[in-house]
This record gives structure tokens, C-alpha cells and sequence, in this order.
């Protein structure tokens, strides 16, 4: 099956893509899965084109003070010296205003050499007032008027630069999140050539909704974005809101974007099995199937790991599926290499904050987006039970990281609760708190930590992602079934689970599970039978490796939702396509 290679026949919008580390163009969870979709799409040769806003000030960088208060500065990069210019333009309406979008390029190189473009919007240009200028610096900055803002120039901007620079009419638009569903807008008006707008009809509807699939990635409803009807209409004007009303996107009183993209998309999937059942709860008017999240192997594995596959299962980094035959390898080579990533991470740790930790010690990880729901202090909810189980079963590390949105004073809040538990456990329970997670020492991390820890608060993790990258290297994970971990877990066997299985789930049950578990089961089996424990880091490859990353996970979308009648043939050009 092959593509034209300059033909984008799939379409990929998203807010945020974390591409590298030298590009701070991402705050979390979903930038990181973006750009790990984007780097198996490369591998695979899928025909796509990505969109996201170039984020000129970056997401910020964080400083914690002794008492782990934080601050923000913004990170400086320069978008020229690792970005491509792109010479096409293209204008949205704002306000009665023309804003001039322009774009820059880099290029996501997949295994075989296939090149996916990624276009970063960019609004700072001589022609733009400053306040337009300034639209596409930051995300997840500003209020709701700059957000929507940006929303129009992500959707409307980057489907309409798009289309001058490699979409056709057949192109597939991927929603990844409500952000750029004003797309749908940009593509009605496209639908209606010269027709006014109360003139669409049933088919101009179908026809886009034809050409548009939607990934929603929370049931948190803070995630899904609402704007006020009347700051709409002053921004887009009366025309485009009669139209957004008629398109099924005004709910309540709001431009609902998770409901603009659910009626206007032919397919709409969660992103684990659970959050598919948690978003038909929430949307019960729309048939939501689910395709569970994956990460990038070869992006996530470490050198230590990696050069164990290559020697045992050389294949793995064309077809991820061979990560199934790590079952294989033998016991005493997973211990060698994790006890290397551990290493590894410990020097980090050591040169970023000063710290030692000891290799022979149980170590904890626990690191993401650092939210109220995520409970990052949930482990010290009593200090006495933990330092009496580190005394009598065995001495215990916990490593942390993760970034408070700056306006998420609750985040906050929970960092300064772990720097004050810090103080409180002294030597037995070392805790160290790694300034500014971001993807470089996210992949230390989750490679060399012993145990990786997850316990939000049930049903809100639409899926996790961190804890299938610590499975790539090993690292089993304990964690609350939700998200992708209640497809991922065999107790005991690729880790262990916390709480209720009951989605609703008993916080007070996870926290009493919690203490139980590693003082009985874990902390014994890493310190008494560190084979048994070893068999069940291999399991978490053998059978989680292989399956939670994205090499399956776009498979899945490509398959079932761009082209669930078989994909697009064309004679002609080379095969370039795995899939
Ligand atoms: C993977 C990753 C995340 C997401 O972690 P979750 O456990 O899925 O919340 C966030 N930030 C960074 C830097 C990551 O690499």
C-alpha cells in the first residue's frame, strides 16, 4: 500500500507538540503523546502533515525555592536556528481584523528515512498589531480572549495555510483535543464557495463531518474549552456564529469546542478503554469508541535498554511487537541494565540538585504535570506508617518531578506539601524534587527509578502515558486502576494496582492499599527476591512494551479511524508505507 509522498492525506492538529528538547513547545501528557504519534507516523510512512502554534516564549521554565515555592521564567530558544521558515501566508478574521499567519517547519525523520512535516503557526509579523504579533508565544497563557484567539488562528489559520501548502479535498483532519475544531469552520466555508452562510445544508455537514475524526483526551471538564457566546460574536462575528449555532457547537450559552468536534467528526475515540466508557457517560448522545494511547519506543527506551534489545531482539526497532520476545532475555540482563539506567539517573540527579541517592535502595518515581487530581502527595498521607515500614522492611527513595501550571494554585500547593513532608522524614525516606520536568530527564527518570507510581484520582486520568514508558525500560508500575493501566495490569505479574477496581473508585481504600501493598508485597519482593522481582520488570516489556506504544496505537487510527474502508491507493509512487 503506498502514498504519494507529497499529497498529506491525514491532517494533525494539536495545540501542543513536544518534538525535542530543545524546542519548548509543550507543558505535558498530551504535547508528549502528539509528538510521539508524529515520530511513528514518520517510522510507519504515514502521508501526514501536522499543525500546533509555534509557542515563541515557550511553556516556562520552573525554579522551586527551599520551601518548593515556585516561580516562572520563560524559556528562551530561538525558533530560527532549529525551524525552517515557510514561505506561505495566510490571514484570519479577528475581530473585523486581518491577522497574518505565516509558519515555520521542522521535520519529524521516521526510521526509514519518511518525513513528516510539522508546520508551528506563527502570528509575529510586521503586518500584525502588537497584540495579534504576540497571539502565537504562549501556551496556555492569557485569558479566555487570547485562547479563543489563538484557537481561530490554529484551526482556521492552520487548515487554510494547509491547503496552499499540501492538503487536497480528500485530506482526513485529525482533532487531537477540542482546541482546533474552529477547523470545521474554516472547512464549512470552504464547503459553501460563494454561498452565505445560512445557506449550508445537511450535505455541506456531512461532507465535512466526512473528513474529520476527534480524539477527546480528559474527563476533566476544566479541559474542555467553553468561550462566552457575546466574546465570540465580537470576535468572529454574527455570520460565523449563526453558523457555529447551526453547526451543533453553541451549548449552554457557550461555543463548546468538545461539542463543535463531536457533531462535526465522523469519529470520535478516548484514549484508553475506560476514558472511551467515562466519555460515552459524559456524552451519551454520541458513539465514542476508544484507542488507547501509546509512547514512542526508541524515543523512550534508554541507551541501556536499547542496547539490550538490539543484541537480543534486533528487530525491535522496525516492529515494536518484537518487544514481545523480551520474555526471553535472560534474568541477570535486565538486572545489569536497569541497575546502569539507575546509575545513569542517580549522576543526573546528583549534578542537577546535589543529591545522592543510594543504588541499593528501593527508589520510587513519581513525576508529571503537577494538579490537584494527580495527588502527588498522596505516599505521605502518614509519615509515621512510611518510616516505620522504611525501618522495618527496607529504606526507601522517592524521586519527584513535575511543573504547576502557573495559574494552578492548587499545584502548587501540593509541591510545597512535598517539600514540608521532605523535611519531616529525614534520612530513612529520602525524597529529592527534580526542578523542571521536561522530556530529557523524563526519560532518565522513568528508566531508572525502581518503581513507578501513579494514584489520581479516579475517573480522571483519561490514560497515563509515563508509566508505559518506565515499562519499556522495566520499570513496573503501581498504580490506581484507571486510564490505560486497567488494560495494562496483571497483578503481580507486569505490576500492582491500587484501590478499588470500581471506576467511581474509595479514595480512602487506595491510600490503606497503598501502605499495605509496599510494605508487604513490594518492599519484600525487591529486597528478598530480587530475581521475582526482575520476572515481573520483564513482564512489564513482554507484555506492556509491546503493546503501549504508538507504533500500535497509529496502526489503530490508521485502520480504524482514517481509513476504515482500506487505504487510499496510489500506483504510481514507490512503497514507503510499513504499516
Ligand atoms: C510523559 C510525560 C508526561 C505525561 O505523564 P503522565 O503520567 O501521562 O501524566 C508529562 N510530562 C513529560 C515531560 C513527559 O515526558
Amino acid at each position: 500500500m503506498t502514498f504519494a509522498p507529497t499529497r498529506c492525506s491525514v491532517a494533525y492538529f494539536s495545540m501542543e507538540i513536544c518534538l525535542e528538547q530543545a524546542i519548548p513547545t509543550y507543558s505535558g501528557g498530551l504535547g508528549v503523546l502528539a509528538g510521539d504519534t508524529l515520530r511513528s507516523m514518520a517510522d510507519l510512512g504515514v502521508p501526514v502533515a501536522a499543525v500546533t502554534l509555534l509557542h515563541r516564549k515557550g511553556y516556562f521554565e520552573q525554579h522551586l525555592d527551599a520551601s518548593g515555592l515556585q516561580t516562572e521564567r520563560p524559556v528562551a530558544w530561538h525558533p530560527e536556528e532549529v525551524l525552517e521558515p515557510v514561505h506561505a501566508r495566510t490571514t484570519v478574521t479577528i475581530e473585523g481584523r486581518e491577522v497574518h499567519v505565516t509558519a515555520w517547519k521542522y521535520s519529524v525523520r521516521g526510521f526509514t528515512g519518511h518525513v513528516v512535516p510539522v508546520y508551528l503557526l506563527d502570528t509575529n509579523l510586521p503586518e500584525n498589531g502588537d497584540w495579534d504579533r504576540a497571539l502565537t508565544d504562549t501556551l496556555y497563557g492569557g485569558d479566555d480572549h487570547y485562547r479563543l484567539c489563538q484557537e481561530i488562528v490554529l484551526g482556521m489559520g492552520g487548515a487554510s495555510l494547509l491547503r496552499q501548502l499540501s492538503c487536497d479535498e480528500q485530506t482526513i483532519f485529525h482533532l487531537n483535543e477540542g482546541h482546533s475544531a474552529l477547523l470545521t469552520l474554516e472547512l464549512l466555508e470552504e464547503q459553501l464557495g460563494g454561498r452565505q452562510g445560512f445557506e449550508l445544508e445537511d450535505a455541506d455537514f456531512e461532507a465535512v463531518r466526512s473528513r474529520c475524526i476527534f480524539t477527546t483526551h480528559t474527563p476533566v471538564p476544566a479541559g474542555h474549552d467553553k468561550f462566552p457566546i457575546d466574546m465570540v460574536r465580537k470576535v468572529l462575528g454574527d455570520d460565523r456564529v449563526a453558523m457555529l449555532e447551526s453547526s451543533g457547537g453553541v451549548y449552554e450559552g457557550m461555543l463548546n469546542m468538545t461539542h463543535l468536534a463531536l457533531h462535526l467528526t465522523r469519529f470520535v475515540n478516548g484514549v484508553a478503554m475506560r476514558h472511551g466508557e467515562v466519555s460515552r457517560g459524559m456524552f451519551p448522545e454520541y458513539p465514542i469508541n476508544s484507542i488507547t494511547n501509546g509512547v514512542h519506543a526508541t524515543t523512550w527506551t534508554g541507551p541501556e535498554f536499547a542496547a539490550l534489545f538490539d543484541r537480543r531482539i534486533p528487530e525491535w526497532r522496525r516492529d515494536t511487537l518484537d518487544l514481545r520476545y523480551a520474555v526471553s532475555i535472560p534474568l541477570q540482563e535486565i538486572r545489569d541494565a536497569h541497575m546502569a539506567s539507575k546509575l545513569a539517573l542517580f549522576a543526573e540527579v546528583e549534578r542537577r540538585t546535589g543529591e545522592r541517592l543510594d543504588p541499593a535502595v528501593m527508589t520510587i518515581g513519581f513525576a508529571r504535570r503537577a494538579t490537584p487530581y494527580k495527588r502527588a502527595d498522596l505516599i505521605f498521607t502518614d509519615l509515621e506508617r512510611l518510616t516505620t515500614m522504611a525501618k522495618n522492611v527496607g529504606r526507601i527513595q522517592i524521586l519527584f518531578g513535575g511543573k504547576a501550571h502557573p495559574h494552578d494554585s492548587g499545584g502548587k500547593e501540593l509541591i510545597r506539601r512535598i517539600f514540608a513532608a521532605r523535611e519531616q522524614l529525614g534520612d530513612l525516606v529520602k525524597v529529592v524534587y527534580v526542578e523542571n520536568y521536561e522530556m530529557a530527564f523524563a526519560a532518565k527518570m522513568v528508566a531508572g527509578v525502581d518503581l513507578w507510581l501513579n494514584n489520581p484520582m479516579k475517573p480522571l486520568e483519561a490514560s497515563g502515558t509515563s508509566g508505559m514508558k518506565a515499562n519499556l525500560n522495566g520499570v513496573p508500575s503501581f498504580s490506581v486502576l484507571d486510564g490505560w493501566w486497567v488494560e495494562g495490569h496483571v497483578e503481580g505479574v507486569t505490576g500492582w494496582s491500587i484501590g478499588v477496581p470500581d471506576p467511581a473508585g474509595d479514595p480512602a481504600r487506595d491510600v490503606t492499599d497503598l501502605y499495605m501493598k509496599l510494605e508487604r508485597v513490594i518492599l519484600p519482593l525487591f529486597y528478598g527476591l530480587p530475581f521475582a522481582y526482575a520476572e515481573v520488570m520483564r513482564s512489564a516489556i513482554s507484555l506492556n512494551g509491546s503493546f503501549f506504544n504508538t507504533q500500535r496505537m497509529v496502526r489503530q487510527y490508521v485502520h480504524n479511524a482514517y481509513f476504515p474502508g482500506g487505504m487510499p491507493i496510489v500506483p504510481e509512487v514507490p512503497a514507503t508505507v510499513l504499516i
